[in-house]
């Protein structure tokens, strides 16, 4: 059973790059967060549950250990922490903090693949993810753990190679070093922790994780509306972007047309537009959902 009784707890970042994305998620899954005046815990005040608001690196530890039952976290920091012991549950992906574990060299080293890092020195803050990368590989590189700063350790001679996030590659560039390897690539994650909750509040952390996939597939989805020539039904279907099967209705005095509804979770761009057009549709509409389940 988790730790604190009567009320379920949420491990998110304190501050930081996941910090506010993961609030926003809570928040559009319908809970009202409160600050209090203690800032290592925000209440949320129309149900029992508080955020836990710590360092992305404790997120894993405590939801595997139950002291939080679910965690917003990085997945580059849950496979760095991942120890024999047990471990959090990954239940989805959350589409935000994305980046990439890359190996990133100065261009002064030569560079002709993986093999080229042996008998180097690589300056990493995940020496576990490089470690096994390296090993799946069978190349033996010397790992300095930096807990901060890696992009300079080339300058500074601490290493000649660094393995490090990236995300646009500005900072590489800033460094004057050149992405090589992609090691892992990254996103936060929702964790659930291994440990049940009391029995009274398994059904709210059910509702909760269920609200939370319902916020996420919304993202980015569209409610698409469009009217169609009966002929062309099959072509402007297949153009919808990850759309299942659409709605279609008939329209009034007309029998060669039909109105055609349907929810593309992924984007809809100015280009499918004018690809439905060309197909034959008319009176196209996109609009925003709000909510999903
Ligand atoms: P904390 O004080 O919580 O330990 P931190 O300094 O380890 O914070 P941040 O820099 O806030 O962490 O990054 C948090 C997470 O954001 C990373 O672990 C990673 O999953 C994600 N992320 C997204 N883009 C980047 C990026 N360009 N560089 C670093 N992390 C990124
Ligand atoms: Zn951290």
């Amino acid at each position: 059973m988790s730790t604190v009784q009567g009320r379920l707890r949420i491990a998110v970042q304190k501050s930081g790059r996941l910090s506010e994305r993961s609030l926003d998620l809570v928040r559009d899954a319908g809970l009202r967060v409160v600050k209090g005046n203690n800032d290592l815990l925000y209440r949320v005040e129309n149900y029992p549950i508080d955020l836990l608001r710590v360092r992305d690196d404790d997120i894993p530890t405590f939801v595997a250990d139950g002291v939080c039952d679910l965690g917003i976290v990085g997945e580059n920091v849950l496979e760095e922490v991942r120890n024999g012991g047990p471990t959090a549950e990954v239940l989805m992906p959350l589409g935000f903090g994305r980046c990439t574990l890359k190996i990133a060299i100065p261009p002064t080293l030569a560079y002709d693949g993986p093999a080229s890092l042996d008998g180097l020195r690589i300056a990493t803050s995940y020496p576990k993810i490089l470690r096994r990368w390296l090993d799946e590989r069978n190349i033996a590189a010397d790992i300095v753990t930096m807990r901060g700063a890696v992009e300079v350790a080339p300058r500074l001679k601490l290493a000649s190679a660094i393995c490090d996030l990236v995300s646009t590659g500005a900072t590489l560039e800033a460094n004057g070093l050149a992405p090589k390897e992609t090691v892992l690539d990254s996103q936060a994650v929702l964790i659930k922790s291994p440990v049940a909750p009391e029995a009274g509040l398994q059904h709210l952390l059910d509702s909760i994780i269920e609200r939370m996939a319902g916020v996420v597939s919304s993202q980015g989805a569209k409610y698409v509306m469009l009217n169609a020539p009966r002929s062309a039904l099959a072509a402007i279907t297949a153009i919808l972007p990850g759309a299942g099967a659409p709605t279609v209705m008939p329209l009034a005095g007309r029998d060669d047309a039909v109105a055609v509804h349907a929810v593309c979770q992924e984007a809809v761009f100015w280009e499918t537009l004018e690809r439905l057009k060309a197909a034959g549709a008319s009176a196209i509409l996109v609009l925003p959902i709000e909510k999903m389940m």
